[in-house]
């Protein structure tokens, strides 16, 4: 016999605790370590906040299938000129919040900042023109942008998007906006739709004409902001939704663009309003209301919350009609119209009204064990139970029986199954009763049924 096997005769005889004992020895102690905190303006979601944001998706699901909306995702990653022709070059998105950078190979890629245009891409790129139309899409993923982390903005949030391809009419309009209500309404947040309408490029040149004119005579253009004098020349709409107190004065009594719709964009406004009130959706005309994005025309909305200190708050989501758009993006002319909400925004409105929430699982049978041949087994027995669907909870790297009964005290299971040294030798499990305590012997082959018996037939 060499040295080398009494080694390993010696080992085995030792006790577990002790190995491990001599395997802590033998590692030199470690030089402490920095820790790492996130990324500014990002987040983690944690296990309390994870049953909200399953809620919230759960109930764009269910509204996703009821409208016939069809689920669909699309990378994170995307060549950055997506979004420079989507939102325009010089656009603030592109130039200040888009996170983009040269990957390995020297392609200039980019976080997608939005939705819509992956949503437009797929569209196109998938040749879904050929499909039977509208095509309805439901999409739920994160979106990035490199802006001052303020409250309820972060850098990276989640959004939902719900589109609509291939139909033109303000019933389509009508049917998103629905969606959108009832999404809130079911989660119990009270919402007020905004809508307008910015007309098409056949209309809205002549609207700008006058906003311009009414801005630059008597003597209001001093007064604007310094953003408003540069949106003057670059994108005059954007000086009605601008948010400093004097823009917002001289904002009232500037023309409105429903009065300048075309016979046909105005047609279509008036159906979609004519809908919404057949519905019951409450909506509050709102003509300043044009959204931040270049591609939108015609119906635009938002979702605010409601009551006076809260409107002025972040609107929790909003969309309009993008019927340009998917030619502007190479693909072939298809109305679309869509909509974004902020998850996140969402989430801390039912947080913060406390609803009790039911998500934490719930768990029917307790496996315990005691000692290492007893653990072997019940190992096996809870594979069994969870392979007969079985709600079962267990703490394998537990030895002592009392902590594990009060594991499934905490988890409220209705019984324990509790396999020690007595039972292994016997082939018998105990079958506790947590509520009133009474323990009963039966036979281990047994047990599926026994339990089955219980669960069900009380
Ligand atoms: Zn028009
Ligand atoms: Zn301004």
């Amino acid at each position: 016999m060499t040295d080398g096997n009494k080694t390993k005769k010696f080992n085995i005889s030792k006790s577990r605790a002790s190995q491990e004992k001599a395997a802590a020895a033998k590692i030199p102690p470690q030089k402490k370590q920095e820790t790492f905190d996130r990324l500014r303006g990002m987040k983690d979601v944690l296990f309390d906040d994870w049953k909200y944001f399953s809620l919230v998706k759960k109930k764009a699901g269910e509204l996703a299938k009821a409208y016939s909306f069809r689920r669909l995702e699309t990378p994170i990653l995307e060549n950055a000129k997506l979004y420079e022709r989507s939102s325009g070059n010089g656009s603030d998105l592109v130039t200040k919040e888009m996170y983009s950078f040269l990957d390995k190979g020297g392609d200039k890629i980019a976080l997608r900042p939005e939705g819509t245009p992956s949503i437009v891409r797929a569209y196109i790129e998938h040749g879904m023109f050929t499909l039977p139309q509208p095509i309805k899409t439901f999409w739920y993923g994160s979106l990035f942008r490199y802006e001052k982390p303020q409250s309820g903005r972060y850098r990276e949030h989640h959004q939902i998007n719900f589109d609509v391809f291939g139909e033109a009419k303000p019933m389509a309009d009508a049917q998103l906006i629905l969606l959108a209500y009832n999404f809130f309404k079911e989660l119990q947040i009270d919402i007020q739709v905004q809508i307008n309408s910015i007309g098409c490029p056949l209309c809205r040149p002549n609207y700008l004409k006058q906003l311009v004119e009414y801005y630059q005579t008597r003597g209001k253009r001093s007064k604007l902001c310094v953003d408003c004098k540069k949106r003057l020349i670059k994108n005059p709409l954007r000086l009605l939704d601008c948010k400093e107190e004097t823009c917002i004065e001289l904002a009232v009594d500037a023309p409105q663009l429903v009065d300048c719709l075309c016979e046909d964009c105005k047609n279509h406004f008036v159906r979609v309003l004519e809908y919404l009130d057949l519905l019951a959706v409450p909506y509050n005309l709102n003509s300043h209301l044009v959204r931040g994005l270049d591609y939108y025309n015609r119906t635009v909305f938002e979702f605010t919350p409601t009551g006076e200190e809260e409107r002025r708050q972040l609107s929790l989501g909003g969309g309009g009609r993008y019927d340009y758009l998917v030619e502007f993006m190479g693909g072939r002319a298809t109305p679309a119209i869509g909509f974004g909400i902020g998850v996140e925004r969402v989430v801390s409105r039912v947080r913060n009204m406390a609803i009790p929430m039911e998500c934490e699982e719930k768990y029917d049978v307790f496996v315990a064990q005691l000692g290492e041949a007893s653990r072997q087994k019940a190992m096996t027995l809870f594979e069994e139970l969870r392979r007969a669907n079985i709600k079962v909870k267990e703490a394998f790297t537990k030895e002592n029986l009392k902590s594990q009964l009060e594991d499934a005290d905490r988890a409220k299971v209705r019984y324990a199954l509790i396999l020690g040294q007595k039972e292994l030798m016997d082939g018998t499990i105990l079958i506790r009763d947590m509520e009133s305590g009474i323990q009963e012997v039966v036979d281990f082959k047994k047990i599926l049924h026994e339990i089955d018996k219980r669960l069900n037939n009380q």
